[in-house]
């Protein structure tokens, strides 16, 4: 398995990073990722996973585009009004870049297809901007295995968290009986910080689908990777695993001498219906 001459001369910048930088573009060509809602993260989320070269996306999202989207939705035109997003973001992510395999499935899945797509991916992403939605995912991941990558903004807030089996899971954190989401509906949302918060998502993404299953087994575990002195290659030499904080939550923060995101770790909740211990059938513990 190679890289196409086309292929060389597109990704020729990426191939400069690093002795393993064919290697993790192989591994990128590799993977296939399934990115839930095309809204205001997943539009840049998809997109530069598609313009960095990854193997194949399923796209999925049931809505069609608005005029109130386009602020922050830009894989969608002003004539795009109206048309089904799945399919238009598709078609504009093809023309940029033509070497990914696309699903598009524009509809809201229930949990049977839901399950069905991301069986066949490498790791699932949630970009939808509601409770149930999330929740679904949530619970496919945890019952398939899969890692989860998951953005949220509303207003002038920003948060990332990342789950794997290992980990507490989304319905940890929240009541499912919670009815009111706030979503950039009710409260309104900045677009940059948007664009700014699905660029962090697609970057932890690239570290992840870049790396090695060696890199992965060896990565210290994050909260501890600050006793590793900055090298020259700041902030972390590029597809080096140990900076996926699986397990924790970022919030964005703009105060002192900071912009960015801070992350903290999650707790389990031995208690949840989903990944605690009474989630387990009878007889197991
Ligand atoms: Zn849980």
């Amino acid at each position: 398995m190679n890289l196409s001459d086309n292929e060389f001369i597109r990704y020729s910048r990426s191939l400069m990073l690093g002795d393993d930088a064919l290697e993790r573009q192989l591994r990128l060509r590799q993977a296939r990722v399934l990115v839930l809602g095309l809204g205001g993260l997943g539009c840049p989320v998809a997109s530069t996973l598609v313009s960095a070269g990854v193997g194949a996306l399923t796209l999925i999202d049931g809505d069609v585009v608005e005029l109130s989207n386009l602020p922050r939705q830009q894989l969608y035109q002003t004539n795009d009004v109206g048309k089904p997003k799945a399919e238009v973001a598709a078609a504009r992510l093809r023309q940029h870049n033509p070497h990914p395999q696309l699903q598009v499935l524009q509809c809201r899945l229930n949990d049977e297809a839901l399950r069905e797509a991301a069986e066949v991916c490498d790791v699932l992403v949630d970009c939808s901007d509601n409770l149930p939605t999330r929740l679904q995912l949530n619970r496919l991941a945890r019952e398939t295995g899969k890692p989860l990558f998951a953005g949220a903004v509303s207003g002038a807030s920003a948060q990332l968290y990342l789950l794997n089996r290992h980990s507490a899971c989304y319905q940890c954190l929240v009541d499912p009986d919670w009815q009111v989401l706030q979503n950039c509906r009710s409260m309104g949302v900045d677009p940059a910080l948007v664009t700014l918060t699905a660029q962090q998502l697609a970057w932890l993404l690239l570290q992840y689908l870049q790396a090695s299953a060696d890199q992965i087994a060896q990565a210290v575990p994050f909260g501890q990777a600050n006793q590793i002195p900055f090298g020259q290659a700041n902030p972390v030499p590029f597809g080096h695993a140990s900076s996926i904080p699986f397990g924790h939550y970022g919030r964005f923060a703009a105060s002192g001498n900071h912009i960015g995101f801070h992350w903290y770790p999650l707790q389990q909740d031995p208690g949840c219906t989903c990944c605690g211990v009474s989630s387990a059938p009878e007889g197991e513990v």
